[in-house]
């Protein structure tokens, strides 16, 4: 359909929804399409509506013209409430053309969902997700008075300036070295024989395997800290973009750094939490906190320093996190500067969006 489309195009004609939604009935009767009769016309639909989104905004000059995906990883079909049952006794999925669905179910779906979205993975797992209306129960937060600094890192997932630390899970850890060999194993194969597709599968089952394990540490760690303070500081990531260090762990870590502080800022709005990002334009990791003696070099190995000064020991990370909320509190009292970013206007379209895409629950066959 972007195929006939971007022809009309071309000839300065319009094909629009209404027109690839006629094209496609066409289609369904030729032989060499009949696989298109064998499921629901929703999804079908859907994937044209899409399609039409795709070319409005082009058109309104938000987006790029659109493309052919491909390389997506990820395949899915969306049903609407015409095209699925859901019984909310016995949580019974039911798909037009496809039938009752073996589930596991995360949680209970108690409303009646109004979209339901089937999605493959690269590992061959298919996950349902349900799109529920909810109003947004208003937060019942009751303030602590706690502030605190937070100094993400790769040994660990973050260290506070409380000297708390969240490392990162053991399993993770262990998952990373395998998928190192595992991605080796698959390097070695050859194109297009039946070991490098069974390794693929391998190699993208333990991907999702590490996500997986990252994603539950990351929800926890980022619960506990809005539940924990009314105001939590954080370094701003754009600048750790300037160390050109690309190994597995570095950009693993650079990954779910920029989400932790997503899940963060989403979470801490809604409970009425402020996030501020300090700029990292102070030497925050070589910086004393007790003495405010800053040293001339801190290579990346040393974990562990003694300050020459005031012979105060410090955990590199600690130290760090201390000095991020130090700045941060002094920033904020001076009524904001240019030196502290406030979550922007930016951030907060997007909160919104991982406010609504956090309604839609994943349901794991
Ligand atoms: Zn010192």
């Amino acid at each position: 359909m972007l195929a006939a489309r971007t022809v009309a195009f071309q000839r300065g004609k319009c094909l629009t929804y209404i027109g690839t939604s006629a094209k496609l009935t066409v289609l369904k009767k030729d032989p060499e399409f009949a696989f298109l009769n064998d499921v629901s016309c929703v999804p079908l639909q859907q994937t044209l509506r899409r399609l039409q989104t795709a070319f409005v905004n082009f058109f309104a000059k938000r987006s790029a013209y659109p493309a052919f995906k491909k390389n997506k990883t990820r395949d899915s079909a969306e049903y609407t409430r015409s095209a699925f049952r859901f019984n909310r006794a016995s949580q019974r999925l039911t798909l037009a053309k496809l039938g009752v669905l073996h589930l596991r179910i995360s949680r209970r779906v108690e409303i009646d969902p109004t979209t339901v979205t089937v999605t493959r993975h690269p590992s061959g797992r298919y996950y349902v997700s349900i799109v529920l209306e909810v109003a947004t129960p208003p937060t019942k937060r009751v303030k602590t008075g706690q502030s605190i600094g937070i100094d993400f890192g790769i040994t660990r997932v973050a260290t506070l300036s409380n000297s708390e630390t969240i490392p990162n899970p053991r399993h993770l850890l262990q998952r990373t070295a395998l998928l190192v060999r595992a991605q080796r194993r698959l390097a070695r194969t050859e194109k297009g024989s039946n070991r490098r597709r069974r390794q693929t599968c391998r190699v993208a089952r333990l991907h999702e395997k590490i996500a997986d394990a990252r994603r539950d540490s990351l929800h926890k760690l980022s619960t506990s800290l809005v539940q924990q303070f009314d105001c939590i500081y954080l370094e701003d990531l754009h600048l750790r973009g300037l160390v050109q260090n690309h190994n597995l762990a570095r950009s693993l870590s650079d990954a779910s750094i920029g989400r932790a502080i997503r899940m963060i800022e989403a979470k801490a709005e809604a409970a009425g939490v402020s996030v501020v990002k300090i700029d990292r334009w102070c030497p925050s990791s070589k910086q004393c906190t007790a003495c405010g003696h800053v040293l001339d070099a801190l290579p990346l190995s040393v974990r562990r320093w003694t300050c020459p000064r005031c012979h105060g020991e410090h955990d590199r990370d600690v130290n760090a996190a201390k000095n991020i909320l130090a700045v941060g509190q002094t920033v904020t009292a001076r009524g904001g500067g240019i030196r502290a970013v406030r979550t922007s206007v930016r951030n907060a379209s997007r909160q919104r969006n991982v406010n609504h895409t956090r309604k839609k629950h994943a349901i794991s066959s």
